[in-house]
């Protein structure tokens, strides 16, 4: 199992770290290593003193795949939920400035919180699907999968032109404007419409 992690896909959000808007989707990894366990707290990392949130649409890959059409793409995901994609900025900002890989700022222990899947069924408007993020009860990020500059079908299709997917693979679709910090202590909860599917406390 593998986690493949969607970078700057939304417009806002790509401004708000001064990064450029990519002509195709910036893809990174997760080992499973970083997968946070439910009901396993996330403890703050001793390397970071800017740890950050991003809340992220995620899909579950239900078949195996390799140079996946577009048109096909929807039939190789079959669940969605939000989850948390915990960035240590600082460092990140440092591997960047010397153009060096993001592994250590994006990829460390318990970095990928994923929530309570739900079923894509035919019903869900996957081009109008919103998602929030609190922290400490108040709304600190939304974003709706509308926004994205590269939708669903394009994210499964570039990624398998690069790497397989199997089933049981996650796949984080970006997150939305409005990152920012989180310290020990922080309550953060990820919703889907009105629907809680993810909380985590920062220990
Ligand atoms: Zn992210």
């Amino acid at each position: 199992m593998k986690i493949i992690c969607t970078g700057r896909n939304y417009v806002e959000h790509a401004k708000e770290l001064g990064n450029a808007i990519p002509d195709e989707p910036v893809i990174f990894m997760k080992p499973k290593s970083a997968l946070l366990q439910v009901h396993t707290p996330f403890y703050y990392p001793e390397f970071t003193n800017e740890l950050h949130y991003e809340v992220e649409l995620v899909l579950r890959v239900s078949k195996n795949g390799k140079y996946i059409q577009e048109k096909h793409a929807g039939n190789y995901v079959n669940g969605i939920t939000v989850g948390i994609d915990f960035t240590a900025r600082d460092i990140q900002d440092e591997l960047k400035s010397k153009g060096l890989p993001w592994e250590k700022a994006k990829a460390f222990d318990n970095s990928a919180a994923v929530g309570k899947f739900i079923d894509i069924t035919p019903d869900l408007q996957r081009g109008n699907i919103n998602f929030s993020l609190l922290k400490n009860k108040e709304v600190v990020q939304k974003g709706n999968s509308g926004e994205m500059i590269f939708n669903f079908d394009k994210i499964i299709a570039g990624i398998s032109n690069y790497f397989s997917l199997n089933i049981g693979d996650l796949i984080f679709t970006g997150t939305p404007a409005g990152v920012g910090e989180c310290v020990v202590g922080d309550e953060l909860e990820a919703l889907i419409e009105s629907q809680s599917l993810l909380s985590v406390e920062v220990k």
